[in-house]
């Protein structure tokens, strides 16, 4: 896939491109940023230009044929085998590396979730990556740069992948055959990843639902459905993070239509939002899109995701 297929990304991507063309390469990359904001698009493109021995993917030449099936011998990937990667996975990557290449001039290897690296898995890496072979480009994906070694990080070029802007999500939903209503919700409700954008279907909406019955009832007053709430929420980070998102739009629409306004995101729950909103002060919307984005911090930074959300909860029925 050439790189017009990455959404957005223009910096990480000039930087790469700037790289094929003047044939310094790194041996190896870490791209760093939010689950589905391109990272992984954009790894696959930049080994397919490599293959092809160009600034950008032909995609006509054998080479990059083979890449758009991912079946090109000198592709090769990595993923956490259950929670982790770990050692015997790098060993056989380093047995691979030390061959030559079979078609192209290099071997390349994505390696994503870089942060579930296991510490015995870390250091053969480490030796790897401070001796590379001299035709191995190694590319490591990860959602949280503080979970892979320093030294790791430091022998790789480190490149960032900031969350999209919601108007590019919502234009490229668009583009590809979305209703421009449907494409502004699931854009506002993405937190800058495409690929939650593009997951984002009527199971939405029923979560949408419930949760802002949540803001509506919670009370410190019953206390044990708060905590299956929670449970339920947090089933893992990602899912927890999307939830966030959720109840932060659902808030922002509150305020929005405290402050005067019915100009919501969430335009199919209007009378919803405003029974809701006529029952609650603006002071507390306001405290509580706070307790939200605090939580988000925290989950970001890699707190446990249930004792996150026991928390939020706790603080939103205080409020
Ligand atoms: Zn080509």
């Amino acid at each position: 896939m050439p790189f017009s297929r990455v959404i957005g990304q223009e910096t990480p991507v000039d930087v790469l491109r700037r790289a094929l063309r003047s044939g310094k390469m790194a041996h190896a990359y870490l791209f760093e940023g939010i689950a589905g904001c391109g990272k992984g698009t954009t790894a696959l493109a930049f080994v397919e230009a490599a293959f092809c021995g160009r600034d950008d993917g032909c995609g006509a030449c054998p080479a990059c044929r083979k890449m758009a099936t991912l079946q090109h011998p000198d592709l090769h990937r990595l993923e956490p085998d259950g929670a982790f990667i770990k050692i015997d996975q790098i060993r056989d990557l380093q047995r691979e590396l030390v061959l030559r290449p079979v078609e192209a001039s290099v071997k390349a290897c994505i390696i994503r979730d870089a942060d579930r690296l296991n510490p015995s898995a870390a250091n053969a890496l480490l030796k790897t990556l401070e001796e590379p072979p001299g035709n191995a480009l190694l590319i490591l994906l990860t959602t949280n740069l503080d979970g892979v070694l320093q030294t790791v990080r430091s022998r790789c070029q480190l490149l960032r992948f900031a969350p999209l802007p919601e108007q590019v999500i919502e234009n490229h939903l668009i583009t590809i055959g979305q209703d421009p209503a449907a494409a502004r919700l699931a854009a506002s409700l993405a937190g800058g990843s495409l690929g939650t954008a593009l997951e984002e279907g009527d199971e939405g909406a029923a979560g949408r639902v419930d949760l802002l019955e949540l803001l509506r009832t919670i009370s410190l007053n019953y206390v044990a459905p708060l905590f299956t709430a929670a449970e339920d929420m947090a089933a893992d980070r990602e899912q927890a993070m999307e939830k966030l998102n959720v109840l932060a739009t659902l808030l922002r629409d509150l305020l929005l239509i405290q402050g005067g306004s019915n100009d919501v995101v969430n335009r199919d729950l209007l009378p919803r939002l405003e029974e809701t909103a006529a029952s609650q002060t603006q002071e507390k919307t306001l405290e509580r899109i706070g307790h939200v984005m605090e939580a988000r911090r925290a989950l970001s930074r890699n707190a446990n995701p249930r004792l996150t959300l026991d928390l939020l909860l706790m603080r939103l029925a205080a409020h």
